[in-house]
C-alpha cells in the first residue's frame, strides 16, 4: 500500500490551494452574504482546468482522476464550500455524465464549453414529492415524432438559474416503472423555464432554482444514453458525486478545526489559553483523528473509482464519515470559540451553514446508511 500521493496530485493539491487562498477565501463571505454566483472564479477554474477534471484531454479536459478531483473539492471547501459545490454540481453531476454516457455527437457538441467553463452545467433529478426515493419522480417524456416532450418541476437545482447545460430525468409512460430517462436540456428549449429561487441557510454562493418542464420539446438526439436507461445514471451519476461531496466536508472540517485550533491557542480565560483545558483539547484531538479516517475514506473512494473497481459503498461511508463530521467539526468549531464564533463576521459560522447541507443531498446521512446497511445484510 502506498499512502503518500502522486507528485502529479501533490501539485495539483498546492495549485488549488494558492488559487483558493488568493482568489476564493477572500470573496467567500461577500458571496455568502449576497447569494450570488461567483462567476469569474468559476471562469478561473475552468482556466485552471478544475472544471475539465477526469475528463480526458482529446474533449478539452485535464485528463485527471476522480483522487484529483476529490482533493481539488477538499482544498477549494477549505476556502469557500459553495464554490465546491458549484464544481461537484457542474462536473460531476452534468459534465462528467455528458462523457459517459453521451454518444459522440453528444460529446463534441456539450463537453468543449463545459470543461472550459464557458457554460455551467445543473442536475435534476429531485422534485417535489420525490427527494430521498428518487424512483418516486412524476416528470414525464412522451416521445412526438422527433421530439420528446417534456412535462415536470424540478426542485432546488444547484446552478440552475445560471446553467445553461443540465441533465435532467423524466419516466417515458409507456415504459411503466423502468420508464426513467435521462435528457440533456439546453437553454432556449421551447417550455424550458428557470422557476423559483431558493433563500438558503448556508452554501450561499452556490444558486438554486427549480427546473420547470411545461410540454418542454426536446429532440431525440439529446436524449442521453437509452430509454429507460435513467435509473441506473443516475445512481451512478451519484457515487461519482458523493465522492465530492464526501471531499467537502473533509475540506469543511479541515476548515473548522484549523480555525478552532488556531483560537484556542490564542484565547486565555483563568490565566491560561483555553486549549491547556482537556475539555477543549481532547475535542480537537477527536477531530482531528476522525479527520484522518474521513480523508482516507474519501480518498479510497476515489482510487476504487479510477480503477473501475466498485465504489458506490466506499463513496457511501466516505459521503457519511466525513459530512457527518463537517457538521461536528464546526458545532465544536463554534463552541470552542464561544460568542466570537457565533458572529457573523467569524467564518466558523458560514462553515457550520454550510456543512449541514452536505449532510442532506445527494443522499442524507439515512439515505447513506441505507446503502451501507443494505451491503452489509447482501454480504
Ligand atoms: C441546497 C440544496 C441543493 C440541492 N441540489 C440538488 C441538485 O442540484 N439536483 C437535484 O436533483 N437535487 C438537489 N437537491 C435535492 C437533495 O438531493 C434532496 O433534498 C435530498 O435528496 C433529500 O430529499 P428531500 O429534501 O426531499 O428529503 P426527504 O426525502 O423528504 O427526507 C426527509 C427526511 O427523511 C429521511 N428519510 C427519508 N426516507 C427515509 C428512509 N427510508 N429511512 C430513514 N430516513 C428517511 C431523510 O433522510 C430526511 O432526514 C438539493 C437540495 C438542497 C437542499
Amino acid at each position: 500500500m502506498d499512502f503518500d500521493l502522486s507528485e502529479k496530485h501533490k501539485l495539483l493539491r498546492d495549485r488549488v490551494r494558492q488559487f483558493a487562498a488568493e482568489k476564493v477565501a477572500p470573496v467567500a463571505d461577500k458571496f455568502d452574504r449576497t447569494q450570488q454566483f461567483p462567476l469569474d472564479n468559476f471562469r478561473a477554474m475552468g482556466k485552471l482546468g478544475l472544471t475539465g477534471l477526469a475528463i480526458p484531454e482529446e474533449f478539452g479536459g485535464s485528463g485527471a482522476d476522480h483522487l484529483a478531483f476529490a482533493i481539488a473539492a477538499e482544498e477549494l471547501s477549505r476556502a469557500c464550500a459553495s464554490t465546491s459545490d458549484i464544481l461537484n454540481a457542474h462536473l460531476a453531476l452534468c459534465t462528467e455524465p455528458i462523457f459517459m454516457y453521451g454518444n459522440a455527437q453528444q460529446r463534441k457538441k456539450f463537453l468543449p464549453d463545459l470543461v472550459k467553463a464557458e457554460k455551467v452545467g445543473a442536475f435534476g433529478i429531485t422534485e417535489a414529492d420525490a427527494g430521498s426515493d428518487i424512483a418516486s419522480i412524476k416528470s414525464t417524456a412522451v416521445r412526438q415524432g422527433d421530439h420528446y416532450v417534456l412535462n415536470g418541476i424540478k426542485v432546488f437545482i444547484t446552478n440552475g438559474d445560471v446553467s445553461d447545460t443540465a441533465v435532467v430525468f423524466a419516466n417515458i409512460p409507456e415504459l411503466g416503472k423502468r420508464g426513467m430517462t435521462a435528457f440533456i436540456v439546453e437553454n432556449g428549449m421551447t417550455g424550458y423555464i428557470k422557476g423559483k429561487k431558493y433563500d438558503k441557510l448556508g452554501m450561499r454562493a452556490g444558486t438554486n432554482c427549480d427546473l420547470v418542464f411545461e410540454n418542454c420539446r426536446v429532440p431525440l438526439e439529446n436524449r442521453l444514453g437509452e430509454e429507460g436507461q435513467g435509473m441506473a445514471i443516475c445512481l451512478s451519476i451519484l457515487d461519482y458525486g458523493r465522492i465530492g461531496i464526501a471531499a467537502q466536508g473533509v475540506g469543511l472540517a479541515q476548515a473548522a478545526l484549523d480555525l478552532a485550533s488556531s483560537y484556542s491557542r490564542g484565547r486565555k480565560q483563568f490565566g491560561s489559553p483555553i486549549c491547556s483545558n482537556q475539555g477543549i483539547s481532547w475535542k480537537l484531538a477527536d477531530i482531528y483523528t476522525q479527520l484522518e479516517a474521513a480523508r482516507l475514506l474519501t480518498y479510497k473512494a476515489a482510487w476504487l473509482a479510477d480503477r473501475k473497481q466498485p465504489f458506490s459503498l466506499c463513496a457511501a461511508m466516505a459521503k457519511l464519515t466525513a459530512t457527518e463530521l463537517a457538521m461536528k467539526a464546526a458545532t465544536e468549531g463554534v463552541q470552542i470559540m464561544g460568542g466570537y464564533g457565533y458572529m457573523m463576521d467569524s467564518p466558523m459560522q458560514r462553515y457550520f451553514r454550510d456543512a449541514k447541507l452536505t449532510t442532506i443531498y445527494e443522499g442524507t446521512s439515512e439515505v447513506q446508511r441505507m446503502v451501507i446497511s443494505r451491503a452489509l445484510t447482501r454480504a
